[in-house]
């Protein structure tokens, strides 16, 4: 059923972007001064607390892409302008007393980027993306958590070959991500090891263990979240979007066009929960022979498709590669064992392609002094 574009709607979506400096949305820091709805075009009056705002482009560009991942709004115009001192004095009362509730909603710091990895069926190589991915972005000098959500397809710890075991921190009692190749990783797999403990997770609805994941885990200060969701569309997806509405998504499809059909629920289903879908990722795309010959063997065209339809940028074609699904059975991620083979080098284009769409967030913003003088209080 479509939704229809009311004040309330483009304020939920506001709801996902952050000052990653104050950690609360732009909604409950008072910056939204304005909101005027004319046919297709929104425009949003953002007041920021200084004007000249290193954080202003990031902001604006936030802003513009919730409000353009709504159905129904054909364009976004942000006006920006600096608060006023009371409007100043009112912000920092909030940010003081969220800093004394310590209301975050999650444990994932306000300046991570969380990049959700969807599919619309499972076997398009969805957990094979968002492992060499987030390895990828960890090449590139990042810190990055892999969250592995698809609490029972889980294949993350397989791939990364570990059988490390998450703990407990005794005095926290928060779980402590698991590191591989270099990247703080979570997932059931990395929980179950007896009857009991399974028994416990099963009990829980799946929103629930993510719910879990994202409050009881010590992520340390990430650049970038990325998340492999479970196929298809559901409750993991519902629950993200209300947990992390600073949540982005990446749909993973194959050149088939039948592939294509089902991806486009899980992007609309995203960008009715008001998560941007930044890009579309199409792999098993072609197989190269080693004298540089490309077969395209499960048809072609249907990453390009589905990006056009959903007006997304196509970030990459990945290569069928005996290589991935064979270093994924033995553990041994292709990125890591062969970084300069053909498909890590897609890979690291990829990565870097998402970073220019979302970039990481500055650590030095304009709230920065605002927030050190709030921790100094
Ligand atoms: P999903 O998470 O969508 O269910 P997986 O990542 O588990 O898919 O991949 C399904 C299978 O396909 C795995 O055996 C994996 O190794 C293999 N695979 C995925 N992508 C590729 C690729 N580009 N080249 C070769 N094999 C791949």
């Amino acid at each position: 059923m479509p939704q229809t574009l009311t004040k309330d709607r483009i304020m939920e979506a506001l709801r996902g972007v952050l000052d990653p400096e104050l950690g609360s949305d732009v909604v409950d820091l008072g910056m939204v001064r304005e909101v005027v709805l004319d046919e297709g075009v929104v425009t949003i009056g953002l007041a920021l607390t200084i004007a000249e705002c290193p954080m202003r482009g990031q902001i604006e560009n936030d802003t513009v892409r919730r409000i353009e991942a709504i159905p129904g709004v054909q364009r976004a115009v942000v006006k920006t302008r600096a608060m006023t001192r009371k409007q100043r004095s009112e912000l920092m009362e909030v940010a003081r007393r969220r800093a004394r509730e310590n209301a975050a909603p999650t444990r994932v710091p306000p300046t991570t980027r969380t990049i959700a990895v969807g599919s619309g069926k499972g076997g398009v190589g969805k957990s094979s993306v968002s492992v060499n991915l987030a390895l990828s972005l960890g090449r590139l000098g990042y810190r990055v958590g892999l969250l592995d959500a698809d609490i029972w397809g889980f294949s993350i710890p397989r791939m990364l070959g570990t059988d490390a075991r998450i703990e407990a921190d005794p005095a926290t009692r928060l779980m402590q991500p698991v590191e591989a190749h270099g990247i703080e990783v979570v997932s059931t797999g990395l929980i179950i090891e007896s009857e009991e403990t399974a028994l416990m997770w099963r009990g829980l609805m799946l929103s629930k263990a993510l719910e879990q994941f994202l409050q009881q885990v010590a992520w340390g200060k990430l650049d970038y979240l990325v998340i492999d969701l479970p196929p298809g569309t559901g409750d993991v997806q519902m629950a993200l979007s209300r947990l992390l509405p600073q949540s982005e998504m990446v749909v993973v499809t194959t050149p088939s066009r039948t592939a294509q059909k089902v991806a486009i629920r899980v992007a609309d289903m995203a960008r009715r929960s008001a998560m941007p879908v930044v890009g579309v990722i199409e792999n098993m795309s072609y197989f190269e022979t080693p004298d540089g010959q490309r077969f395209e063997l499960f048809g072609r065209g249907g990453g390009e498709a589905l990006a056009d339809s959903l007006n997304i940028p196509l970030i990459g074609a990945i290569p069928l590669d005996p290589a991935l699904g064979a270093g994924a059975d033995r553990g041994e991620p292709v990125v890591v064992v062969r970084p300069d083979g053909p498909v890590a080098r897609v890979f690291m284009e990829v990565a870097g392609r998402l970073v220019g769409l979302v970039p990481p967030a500055d650590a030095e913003t304009c709230t920065g002094r605002i927030a050190k003088l709030l921790a100094a209080l």
